[in-house]
């Protein structure tokens, strides 16, 4: 009887990687495996690139998608200045994005990723818009309001819990926002 650990090589390699997201890697996709296998990755990742995306626009770099069955299914780049609009944080215009498409004001079973933790008005937000749960990467020291400045989420008498997960892509996130400030107090003093 043929063992099932002498399959060919193939079978075990490139070929048998199948990813969360049902894509099949190919061989050059398996360097980043690791990764790729993270449920947190591709989502922070597309964060990741928005933030960025807002910062190339001088805007502070700030990124959020919403992802629904591991679908993104809204995304937001800050956007206040280029908006003229106060509440175009990239949570709001993110969760603006997901209720639209899904045509539902409530994104129940829904999670955001967010580079940098929410203030006051998102994570108020994230409340109204029953998200299941937040994950951000960096902690916003003054303005944050999931764990910094106020445990908003914490507050009694609120009807939707939303759990919270801080830590993926934070090197990354905060590294935008360094260079960006770096960069913009550079100008201002030239
Ligand atoms: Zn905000």
């Amino acid at each position: 009887m043929r063992n099932v650990l002498d399959r060919p090589a193939t079978m075990t390699s490139a070929a048998a990687c199948l990813c969360r997201d049902g894509v099949r890697h190919n061989g050059r996709r398996m360097a980043d495996r690791q990764p790729v296998h993270d449920p947190h990755h591709r989502p922070m990742r597309a964060a990741l690139r928005l933030a960025a995306e807002a910062g190339a626009r001088g805007e502070v770099p700030v990124g959020a998608v919403v992802v629904l069955d591991g679908t993104i299914i809204g995304r937001g780049a800050n956007r206040p200045i280029g908006a003229v609009d106060p509440t175009a944080h990239a949570e709001i215009v993110a969760l603006r994005q997901a209720a639209a498409y899904i045509g539902n004001y409530r994104l129940t079973g829904a999670d955001l990723y967010v580079t940098i933790e929410p203030c006051a008005m998102c994570a108020g937000a994230l409340v109204h818009a029953r998200i299941r749960r937040v994950v951000f990467g960096t902690r916003e020291p003054r303005a944050g309001a999931i764990v910094s400045s106020m445990r908003l989420l914490d507050a009694p008498g609120l009807n939707h819990r939303v759990d919270v997960i801080e830590g993926p892509g934070a090197d990354e996130a905060q590294h935008l926002m360094q260079e960006f400030f770096r960069q913009r107090r550079a100008a201002s003093s030239s």
